[in-house]
Formats: structure tokens, C-alpha cells, sequence
């Protein structure tokens, strides 16, 4: 076969497809460097299910209070009594990943929490997390405790719930999650009855939780007192914070808070 070695005198765009007739097909290996970028392959574009972004105060953890922007993914495995969020667990829109962190850009925010549903249902998330922590923001996931969180990136701080018997998905619980768990991590325990919270002692002294990282008791919005809660945590001396819902104090419930 006749091969015609491209001439600099022809078209860059004649040169450009002499070489790919002749070159493998897989890539620039042998191509010229000045016309690599005449040469690239098309990126595959990745999407993750959006339920919604908003821009709110933080409701729970230490963050409590700090004006965030949510990332809500769409979707999730599990289906908790006392879930505030159904209305994310379909729908949604379909996002590259540059067109959250543009849209986050918009509120020019420190903090972000990717939230869900179930965030780590869909797998790119974990690299949605690090393009956020690349970028610059200080991140936090909260996550239902029922998927594997080593690939979360570690610069991520994990919201870990520990499903409770009243939530009705006790056997969800992925206890080796714990062996991942850090110092700047949280576990939350969300309480429906004086029987969620005597089971939840129980597992925090028999795992040592407060050995690993912050312990978060929080009782069911509208179906647990409190202060009934705050009772018991103090009679019983229990190294843990009582956090009540602040955006659901402000707001109450719905989407976007
Ligand atoms: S894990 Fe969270 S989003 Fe999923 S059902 Fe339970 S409360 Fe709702």
C-alpha cells in the first residue's frame, strides 16, 4: 500500500486525517505533538441523578447552622418509617458532574453536603466527592450506614447513621463501615421511642463508639419529645450531642430546606 507521508504544506486538516488512516486507531502515541489536540478522544461524560441543589443553613452534625450548598442524589435502597425525603427516592435530572460544581460555583459557598436518599447508590458519586473536595470545599456525605464507604475520598467527612430497630431497616446495617471511620466522621442515631434509644446505648457501649468519632441522638421530627431525649441523655451521662432538626425548627418540612 502507497503511504503518502503528510506534508506540511497540506490543510492541518488533510495531515490530520492522513494520520489517523495510518496510525492506530486507539490513540496519540505517535502523533505529531503539534497536532494532538486535533486528536483526542471524546471524554465519556459522567451523570449522576439529581434530586435537587439548594443553598440552606445546615440543619444537623457540627456543621449545624453554617450556610451550605446540598447536593441531593436521587435514589436509595431503603425504606425507613420516618423518611422526610420520599420525594427523592425517583425522578430527579440527569447532571454531569462540571455541571453541579457549576451550579454550586453560583453560591459561591465553603461548605457543600452531598445527601440523598442514598447518595452511594449511584456510583459516581465518589467521584463527584472529589471533584469537590479538589475544588476547594470543605465536604461532608450523609450517607444511610447501608453501603460500603471506603472509596469515599478521605478528605470527605462521613455522616454515618446507624439504623435503629423503630426505623424498620435495622438489619441494614453495614457494621464493617466502622473500621473506616476517622475523628472528623459522625454517627447518627435517629430515635422513634424510648426503645430505639435503650438499644442505641447499648450499641454505643458495646462498640465503644465514642471512641472513633462524634455521636449524634436525634429524635423522630413530630414523633419523639425532645426533651424527653434530653432527659434521658443527661440521667444517663451519655457522651453524645442531641441535635434537633434547625432547618425543620425554621421551616418546618418540604423540599429545599
Ligand atoms: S436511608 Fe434516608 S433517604 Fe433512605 S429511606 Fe432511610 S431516611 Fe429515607
Amino acid at each position: 500500500m502507497l503511504r503518502t507521508k503528510p506534508s506540511n504544506d497540506w490543510p492541518i486538516e488533510s495531515r490530520v486525517a492522513r494520520l489517523l488512516a495510518v496510525a492506530p486507531p486507539c490513540d496519540m502515541v505517535h502523533t505529531p505533538s503539534s497536532l494532538r489536540h486535533k486528536i483526542t478522544r471524546i471524554p465519556e461524560v459522567r451523570t449522576l441523578r439529581v434530586s435537587e441543589i439548594f443553598f440552606s443553613l445546615q440543619g444537623e452534625t457540627s456543621r449545624i447552622g453554617l450556610p451550605t450548598v446540598f447536593v441531593r442524589l436521587t435514589g436509595c435502597p431503603l425504606r425507613c418509617g420516618y423518611c422526610d425525603t420520599e420525594y427523592a427516592f425517583y425522578g430527579g435530572e440527569g447532571m454531569s458532574i462540571p455541571a453541579i460544581l457549576d451550579e454550586i460555583s453560583g453560591y459561591a459557598p465553603r461548605y457543600v453536603t452531598v445527601t440523598g436518599g442514598e447518595p452511594l447508590a449511584q456510583k459516581e458519586c465518589l467521584t463527584l466527592l472529589r471533584s469537590l473536595c479538589d475544588t476547594g470545599y470543605s465536604v461532608s456525605l450523609e450517607t444511610s450506614g447501608a453501603l460500603d464507604i471506603s472509596g469515599v475520598d478521605v478528605r470527605v467527612s462521613r455522616v454515618l447513621d446507624i439504623k435503629t430497630p423503630g426505623s424498620g431497616e435495622v438489619e441494614k446495617n453495614r457494621w464493617t463501615n466502622l473500621g473506616h471511620l476517622g475523628s472528623h466522621d459522625e454517627l447518627k442515631f435517629v430515635l422513634c421511642d424510648e426503645a430505639d434509644y435503650q438499644w442505641a446505648v447499648a450499641v454505643m457501649r458495646e462498640r465503644r463508639l465514642d471512641l472513633i468519632c462524634p455521636i449524634l441522638f436525634s429524635p423522630v421530627y413530630g414523633k419523639l419529645d425532645p426533651a424527653m431525649l434530653a432527659a434521658w441523655v443527661l440521667r444517663d451521662r451519655l457522651p453524645v450531642r442531641l441535635q434537633i432538626q434547625l432547618h425543620k425548627l425554621l421551616w418546618g418540612e418540604g423540599p429545599g430546606r
